[in-house]
């Protein structure tokens, strides 16, 4: 079997210019950022680990002053792949995107929510988000720069338009896309289960036809992620945490917590295989679903293959 990435994701602390509906870390946005040392100490440790993949995500990286110079140190440290989770507002000040390409940028990913500024801006609750982030993407794409991915989190207000969002998404130009399940396990979705978290059932055939978009292109990394297969049993290449096994070896620094084992430990924290599950052939692949969700909807709807 070919050698895993080793991948460090930083995240930087919790601050964002956003207010997303959904965001997993709102309870956590009093914490202290990290350090711009701090952020440096842990690249320097990454390195000695063998990390070649490189990730800062917050909160919102950008709203920091050392952001340029956070990159700047990870090119100098010699990262391969330098990449950075957004919500784009920031990328749409030219000087800014263009110093942060020379920098040492590598790979960017933009979240993106809707379709368009009505349902985007909706999410994000910030009026003119979806206009920054499309202003951004033109930026990078006029820039040359085309290691562009997006994540998009699915939501009850979303989840009917994820076809469109799709269609959006694949006119931009973007050929790496995560279309993610909403975790309500921390942060706002837990607090507004019922208002934000719909049914598996009923999410099922709209993100079908969102993944149909990627493989009707071949598009390799089109996928979907933190959902019970069953559900997609056809569409099981285009599931993200089976790719990612298969790529990625991967840890996360966080002001609050450390995970040196990402993929092996998700299982434990937050999803569960509830007794239904046994004997399901698809059992030894399957994450199953999120604990919080079995709390609240319980597990009918799961299908054992
Ligand atoms: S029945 Fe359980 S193990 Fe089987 S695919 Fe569904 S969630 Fe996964």
């Amino acid at each position: 079997m070919k050698n895993k990435i080793k991948k460090t994701v930083i995240i930087v602390g919790y601050q964002c210019n956003n207010h997303c509906r959904f965001c997993i870390d709102s309870d956590k946005r009093g914490l202290r950022n990290k350090t711009t040392q701090e952020i440096k100490d842990e690249m320097i440790g990454a390195k000695k680990r063998g990390t070649t993949y490189l990730e800062l995500i917050g909160g919102e990286v950008t709203v920091r002053s050392d952001a340029l110079e956070l990159t700047g140190f990870a090119k100098e440290l010699g990262f391969k792949t330098i990449n950075m989770a957004t919500n784009g507002r920031m990328f749409s000040y030219p000087e800014y995107t263009e110093k942060m390409i020379k920098a040492g940028l590598t790979d960017i990913v933009f979240s993106i929510h809707g379709h368009n500024a009505k349902l985007h801006d909706k999410l994000t609750r910030s009026p003119g988000s979806f206009r920054q982030l499309s202003e951004g993407l033109r930026i990078f794409k006029k820039l040359g720069f085309n290691k562009i991915g997006s994540n998009t989190t699915i939501v009850k207000q979303n989840y009917k338009y994820l076809s469109q969002i799709a269609k959006f998404i694949f006119n931009q130009g973007i050929r790496n896309s995560e279309f993610i399940f909403v975790d309500p396990s921390y942060g706002a979705a837990k607090n507004n289960f019922k208002e934000l978290v719909p049914k598996i059932s009923q999410i099922a055939p709209y993100v079908r036809k969102c993944l149909d978009v990627g493989k009707k292109n071949n598009i390799y990394h089109w996928a979907i992620r933190y959902v019970p297969l069953c559900y997609f049993q056809d569409y099981l290449d285009q599931v993200s945490e089976l790719q990612e096994v298969k790529t990625f070896k991967t840890e996360h620094l966080a002001p609050d917590f450390e995970n040196f084992n990402v993929e092996e430990s998700r299982q434990e924290i937050g999803r569960i295989r509830p007794g239904k599950c046994k004997g399901c052939k698809l059992f030894g692949q399957c994450e199953g679903i999120w604990k919080e969700y079995l709390k609240h909807y319980g597990d009918k709807e799961l299908k054992p293959v």
